[in-house]
């Protein structure tokens, strides 16, 4: 199972698509629950947990992570963050982390645009200190948000280049101002999508000579198509993973704070279960592979059922344009030129959301 862990409500930065810090009320900035209650709830459940550290921003609470890390000496570690107070965590304790998302979302002037100036070259900082400095063995990932100054191609590649293990993204819709479903659909078949085309030509490319890119959205896509399909949101939100908020209450979703269908229980109740998806996924032909994408969209539909509907067409596309690549990559693994276990992707070891 895979648990968030949130430190704090509060973010040190206010980027352009979230708008920063939780609500004190929603998610204390100072945590309610305390760390050894949080880390007995999850070891009572979960013989062998994952546990992410969450906000906010988690590195706001570095003492909470520590005592979380302390009293859960089995699981396996990550964290999300945007990357801009990583020297608050003692290097040693860095050490224990298997996968670090740092956010990014391209070179300088996309980053620093969207997430405000100067902290391009923090995250940066923070990738080269892991790497060369700490000598973390973790798995380190570039998350971005995708929205309209993205070049897809151009900003994977980029971020591949600057020495990033993986590159995750997730498209800037539903809950933002910036567009609206068709000027979001516009972009998508004019820039977006023949990006998607492009960026799998370079990752056969590359898997012809036995490299697998870690372009996590065609892994977790290729996972699905030639090894094994999904049976829920790839996120696992709600039945593979849960997030444990300050207040003490277990949320489906990391995000969802104030959301009263996203309440799941609390560390000193227990877990109820009970979300479900649009009724539309379940005659969906590409359910195997998508799963409903965002449990999140399909309570909170803020661009309405049209919006819903775009993000779909998109998601449909994109998984058309990596099944004309599929044949190629079943091919190279009955070759043995790409290993299977380099397809398996599971989005829960490493909390990502697989469908942008
Ligand atoms: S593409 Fe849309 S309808 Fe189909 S499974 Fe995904 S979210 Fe559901
Ligand atoms: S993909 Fe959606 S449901 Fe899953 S964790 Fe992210 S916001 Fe929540």
């Amino acid at each position: 199972m895979l648990w968030f862990v949130l430190t704090t409500g509060a973010c040190n930065l206010a980027c352009k698509y979230c708008g920063g810090s939780f609500r004190n009320e929603h998610s204390p900035w100072r945590p309610r629950a305390a760390p050894g209650e949080v880390a007995k709830f999850i070891a009572s459940r979960d013989s062998s947990p994952v546990v992410f550290f969450y906000g906010g921003e988690p590195l706001l609470n570095p003492q909470y992570i520590a005592e979380v890390m302390d009293a859960l000496g089995n699981a396996r570690f990550g964290i999300q963050t945007n990357g801009t107070l990583v020297k608050r965590l003692p290097t040693e304790l860095w050490r224990r982390f298997s996968t670090v998302l740092l956010s990014i979302d391209g070179p300088k002037e996309v980053t620093d645009y969207y997430r405000g100036v100067g902290v391009y070259d923090k995250v940066v900082e923070a990738l080269r200190w892991l790497k060369n400095e700490v000598g973390c063995r973790c798995k380190v990932i570039a998350r971005m948000a995708v929205s309209s100054r993205t070049r897809l191609y151009r900003d994977v590649v980029y971020l591949l280049g600057l020495g990033f293990d993986a590159v995750h993204w997730q498209l800037n819709v539903i809950w933002t101002e910036e567009w609206g479903p068709a000027e979001f659909l516009k972009w998508a078949e004019e820039s977006y999508l023949p990006d998607v085309a492009r960026l799998r030509d370079l990752f056969l490319a590359e898997a012809r000579r036995g490299r697998v890119l870690g372009v996590i959205p065609f892994l977790g896509i290729y996972r699905a198509l030639l090894v094994r399909p999904y049976d829920w949101v790839p996120c696992g939100a709600g039945k593979h993973s849960f997030a444990i908020n300050t207040d003490g209450r277990v949320l489906h979703c990391p995000i969802a704070v104030s959301e009263k269908w996203a309440t799941a229980g609390h560390i000193k109740i227990g877990i109820k279960n009970g979300v479900k998806l649009k009724d539309k996924c379940l005659t969906c032909e590409y359910r195997h592979v998508c799963g409903g994408r965002c449990l999140y969209t399909h309570y909170e539909d803020y661009w309405g059922e049209e919006g819903f509907d775009a993000v779909c067409q998109v998601t449909k596309r994109t998984i058309q344009i990596l099944e004309e690549g599929a044949p190629i990559l079943a091919e190279l693994m009955r070759g043995g030129v790409v290993r299977k276990e380099d397809i398996d992707y599971d989005p829960l070891l490493d909390s990502t959301e697989v469908i942008p």
